[in-house]
């Protein structure tokens, strides 16, 4: 009894499909499609016209490996950006999480991955030979590796910082240590022993 279908093979399809995206599970996936159907004209069709646009439009930036709607991509073509400072990172979502801090007037490059023996994954994987070629280009002075604080990231920047060897580039990494706002009494010791080892003049 409770197999019935409720609506049609099309609102089952749309509910399957959104329940694939991250951070919706079955259950939030039928409310955002009755949501969706609900609000057909201020929310559906707009929806589906941007996608119709995006599936047409979006890229990967042949420079930097951003997604975006143009090849150079909007930072790479962006004259009032620093070319000189170039940071790396795993994926495009870092990206997006870096900009939106707003801290450096940078250009990025995205790996599209970490090195991973296990899984395969080596440096002809990643866009590590870009990396490079625009590091000897000239016109970059430091490359920040900004990958996460994992294994994999951390293989990933020894390694690359091993290429860069020899090219007149700075290269920088993120600090480890204590988040805004944290709490010492709550962090782990790892991340205590690295904010102790990079303390600052205060
Ligand atoms: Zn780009």
């Amino acid at each position: 009894m409770n197999n019935r279908a409720v609506a049609g093979p099309e609102v089952e399809r749309l509910i399957q499909l959104l329940a694939k995206l991250p951070g919706l599970g079955p259950r939030s996936a039928r409310r955002a499609a009755l949501h969706l159907i609900k609000k057909k004209d201020q929310l559906l069709i707009p929806l589906a016209q941007a996608m119709g646009v995006a599936v047409e439009h979006v890229t990967v930036c042949s420079t930097c490996g951003t997604v975006d709607t143009s090849d150079p991509c909007t930072i790479c073509a962006d004259t009032r950006r620093d070319g000189a400072t170039v940071v790396v990172v795993e994926d495009v979502a870092d990206l997006w999480a870096l900009e939106r801090a707003g801290a450096l007037n940078c250009r990025y490059h995205v790996l599209g991955g970490t090195l991973s023996p296990l899984d395969g994954i080596g440096p002809d994987d990643l866009t590590i030979n870009k990396l490079l070629e625009r590091a000897a280009e000239g016109g970059v002075t430091e490359i920040v590796l900004a990958v996460n604080a994992t294994v994999e990231g951390q293989t990933t920047a020894h390694y690359i910082t091993d290429r860069l060897r020899g090219l007149d580039v700075k290269v920088t990494r993120l600090a480890h240590g204590v988040p805004v706002g944290g709490e010492l009494d709550y962090l782990d010791e790892g991340t205590l022993a690295q904010a102790l080892k990079a303390r600052t003049a205060f």
